[in-house]
């Protein structure tokens, strides 16, 4: 049978405030275990939590950028449940009234663009950590528990089913992130976890619009771990559906060491959270004006930052994808772009060699001066170096922030034109090459290219060729 895969994702998003969302702990990634944590941390009684209001305008941002209604007038909810990363055993989230409705996200599909729309967007508070000895949760002897990330302020973001593949949901992802990371409200980094992702799947016939019985699968770290994890429980749904099964709802894990999906627990309803609201926390509103002041503070967003590249710059959709990956990416090729008038070039340029280099050295495009990039270039242009020693400097120049000019001067790697210089090495080569050389006089013109390859290969390339084409004629000519 043919199915149609339905996809929903829930994403979790940490805010990138200092202190957490209820209390004044920091937020510090990687600090020893359990060293940020007060009371309210630990869920003892008597603590009382106090909003965070940038977590508040972090969230509203974040909302916004993604087209969502926010609320006026949201509520703080507990939801209620026993685990050890939760010592208060319930945890402060939103349940009836979100702080947003609605909103989508446009992504570029291989077949097209396409809106996702999102459910809601909702703010709630970190659990702790726990960490498994051994590789997995399901064969670990015991866990530690580490509360320094409980209370770290979280978006979770719920889209509409409206997914249709495993790389469709990479896709939507990396859309998100690149988003998210526009607005600053976040580090989103899947691998440390400030941005992760629970997917829900289910199949049905092709041509069917009922939906069908999900399942939803946690502890995906990355995006490959998405789309590999949704492709696999789609099989695995098919292949019980083929064989005349039903699929069960229920929560899995994915094993990325295995490649495999394992059963966590059978599915609860919401009924069995038991929400009710936080009476600790009165209702959170937000002015209009206040909202829209939030707006304001927004930068150009990606998908319009890609189109006006393409057309200010005549940048491909692909190039201008890459160089507005990041903002600090596409503020480094405009600045060089109002200095430098060969677009084409310096395209070129920043998404080859200068992308490769930055990876290869581990360092950030704001620790390089376009200034420097610019100098480069007009080095180049203007022959005063070649093509691989422009290479060589700009390795070095983002290694080392140093200015190529001054390079080109130290090491003396500038082009050879000087006759002086030259016409010993042209002797040389005729000497060392009497066959060539007695070739091109009886007339084989081909023999020249030969001799001005020599002398490149002796000045790695620096020699000028078109003084050099005139030296070996004059000296041959003898
Ligand atoms: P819960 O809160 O119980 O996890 P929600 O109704 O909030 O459930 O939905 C969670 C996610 O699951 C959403 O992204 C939603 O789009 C998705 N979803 C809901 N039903 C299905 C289904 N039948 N197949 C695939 N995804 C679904
Ligand atoms: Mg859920
Ligand atoms: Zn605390």
């Amino acid at each position: 049978m043919n199915y149609e895969a339905v996809i929903g994702l829930e994403i979790h998003v940490e805010l990138q405030t200092r202190s957490k969302i209820f209390c004044g702990c920091s937020t510090a990634f990687g600090d020893e275990p359990n060293t940020n944590c007060c009371p309210g941390c630990l869920g003892l009684p008597g603590s009382l939590p106090v909003l965070n209001r940038r977590a508040v305008e972090f969230a509203v941002m974040a909302a916004l950028a993604l087209n969502c209604r926010v609320q006026e007038r949201s509520i703080f909810a507990r939801k209620n449940y026993f685990y050890p990363d939760l010592p208060k055993a319930y945890q402060i989230s939103q349940d009836d009234f979100p702080l947003a409705w609605g909103g989508y996200l446009e992504v570029d599909f291989p077949e097209g663009s396409r809106r996702i729309n999102l459910l809601r967007a909702h703010l709630e508070e970190e659990a702790g950590k726990l960490i498994h000895a051994g590789d997995s949760i399901i064969s670990a002897a015991y866990s530690l528990v580490d509360y320094n990330r409980a209370g770290v302020p979280l978006l979770e973001i719920v889209t509409e089913p409206e997914i249709r593949s495993g790389r469709e949901a990479r896709l939507f992802l990396e859309e998100l992130r690149t988003l998210l990371r526009y607005t600053g409200v976040s580090d989103v980094k899947m691998e440390e976890g400030s941005l992760r992702c629970d997917a829900n799947i289910s199949l049905r016939p092709v041509g069917s619009s009922k939906l069908g019985v999900r399942t939803e699968v946690k502890n995906l770290n990355s995006f490959r771990a998405v789309e590999q994890a949704l492709n696999y429980e789609a099989e695995r749904q098919a292949r019980i559906l083929d064989e005349g099964g039903e699929i069960i709802q229920c929560t899995c894990h994915w094993d990325d060491s295995r490649k495999a999906t394992a059963v966590m627990r059978l599915k609860e309803g919401a009924a069995d959270y038991r929400y009710f609201p936080d009476p600790d926390l009165p209702p959170l509103t937000l002015e209009r004006s206040a909202i829209e002041a939030l707006r304001d503070k927004l930068p150009e967003l990606p998908r319009e930052k890609r189109q006006r590249l393409q057309e200010r710059y005549g940048l491909n959709a692909e190039e201008a994808a890459i160089i507005a990956a990041t903002r600090e990416m596409a503020a480094f090729f405009e600045q060089a772009a109002e200095d430098y008038s060969d677009h084409r070039n310096l395209v070129n340029w920043v998404q080859g060699d200068l992308i490769y280099q930055l990876r290869e050295s581990g360092k950030e495009i704001t620790q390089l001066s376009p200034v420097l990039l610019i100098e480069l270039l007009e080095l180049l242009d203007g022959g005063e170096i070649n093509r691989p020693v422009a290479k060589e400097l700009l390795e070095e120049m983002v290694k080392s922030g140093a200015a190529p000019r001054k390079l080109v001067q130290q090491r003396g790697l500038g082009k050879i034109a000087d006759r002086g210089e030259l016409a010993p090495l042209v002797e040389q080569v005729i000497a060392e090459n009497p066959a060539a050389a007695e070739n091109y006089r009886s007339g084989k013109k081909k023999a020249l290219a030969f001799l001005v390859g020599k002398v490149m290969a002796l000045t790695r390339g620096r020699a000028d060729p078109q003084e050099l084409n005139r030296l070996f004629q004059e000296i041959l000519k003898k």
